[in-house]
């Protein structure tokens, strides 16, 4: 988007901005890629406006190298479908009963949870001179959408029956993939398991899957064969104990200016509460970047950014569309640029640390960045 005056020929700055390096998505799904065997398909998933990172250039970024792009809702599929993206898109999401007739586009896959959905699904497929291309979901433990495991053999036999639907895939997902407790196992050997009985009933699947980001990197299986990236492919690490094991980058950077640097006297104070206060003067910077922005209320006590190179902490509470940083004995001049996520001159801040800081997760982090925060794509 550009500034309103970028007509009259004025460029104006702008206060807080998204960086966002797609190449290094090309090279973060090359680096999963590497940890799947050869005939791995590669669903990437684009909900949640592409985790922050923008849902329509991400997926231009994506297709053509990957068999899907994933989205959660009917909106996300038609702004795919409207701008013109040739990728098949998978839609996860619940499909409420006028939805599935605007869903069902060319290249579109839906997910099937019980038999009631697939029925109306196949009703209105039927309706519509249609054969739409389904997976079936299984519930092997993360007790949210999927037909009950126990009941999967019965209720998959009935669904297959269904003839306005193409029954292409089987999948599953996994509560704690990032962990090895053995309980993603168990799921993987459960749902391993019912490959093989619907498979003795001659029901077999072109596609099974079950792992998201971290359940490629910890739980593989001979059985499956497509993937469902997520937070991996914009670099970010679903668990600390994951960088052990694959180097991704960090997609997005998240940067402001400093607007106005001031000295507060000693024993002024900064910031809603009152909670900074100076013991002597005590020059802060303001940046413009807020919790309306997505920057999380909670992370204030720990949170740092990054100037020139060095770490500054905040200087009391974040406001609204403000923060405040603590310039310790530094000159620092307006208008320098702050990197409150990404790299600056040798040292980074990752999504991972502001989650940290925010006692949250890194995707609640990057997919909260405010939709109109103006993203440079680099
Ligand atoms: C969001 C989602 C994913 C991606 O998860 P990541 O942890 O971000 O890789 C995969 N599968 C399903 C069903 C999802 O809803």
């Amino acid at each position: 988007m550009r500034p309103p005056a970028a007509e009259s020929g004025l460029q104006i700055p702008h206060a807080a901005w998204l960086e966002i390096r797609l190449g290094r998505m090309g090279s973060n799904l090359d680096a999963l890629r590497a940890h799947c065997s050869k005939e791995t398909d590669v669903l990437a998933v684009v909900k949640a406006n592409a985790y922050g990172h923008g849902l329509l250039e991400s997926a231009r970024a994506l297709q053509g190298r990957v068999r899907y792009l994933g989205v959660s809702s009917l909106r996300e599929l038609l702004t795919l479908k409207e701008n013109h993206i040739e990728a098949a898109i998978f839609v996860f999401g619940r499909l409420a009963g006028p939805e599935i007739r605007a869903a069902l586009l060319d290249g579109v896959t839906l997910s099937v949870s019980s038999l009631e959905e697939a029925q109306e699904i196949a009703v209105v497929s039927a309706g519509l001179g249609r054969k739409t291309p389904v997976h079936i979901k299984v519930d092997t433990g993360m007790g949210r959408f999927g037909i009950p495991f126990r009941e999967a053999v019965k209720v998959i036999e009935k669904i297959v029956l269904l003839p306005a639907l193409e029954i292409e895939g089987l999948y599953t997902h996994f509560p704690t993939a990032e962990l090895d407790d053995g309980f993603a196992d168990q799921q993987l050997s459960d749902f391993a398991l019912l490959i093989q009985a619907l498979a003795q009933k001659g029901i077999k699947f072109r596609y099974r899957h079950a792992a998201n980001s971290a359940g490629i990197l910890r739980h593989s299986h001979p059985l499956l064969n497509m993937v469902r990236p997520g937070l991996l492919l914009y670099g970010i690490y679903p668990d600390t104990t994951l960088k052990s094991i694959i180097q991704v980058q960090p997609v997005l950077a998240l940067k402001s200016r400093i607007m106005l640097v001031k000295t507060l006297t000693a024993g002024a104070t900064a910031g809603y509460g009152r909670q900074f206060s100076a013991k002597k003067p005590t020059r802060i910077a303001v940046l413009a970047v807020g919790y309306s922005h997505g920057y999380p209320f909670n992370a204030w006590r720990d949170a740092e950014v990054l100037i020139q190179g060095k770490r500054y902490k905040l200087a009391g509470r974040i406001s609204m569309d403000y923060m405040a940083v603590h310039l310790n004995d530094d000159t620092l001049p307006r208008d320098e640029e702050v990197t409150l996520i990404g790299e600056n001159q040798g040292d980074r801040i990752g999504a991972e640390d502001i989650a940290d800081w925010a006692g949250t997760i890194p995707y609640e982090v990057v997919t909260r960045l405010l939709g109109q925060l103006p993203r440079i794509y680099l």
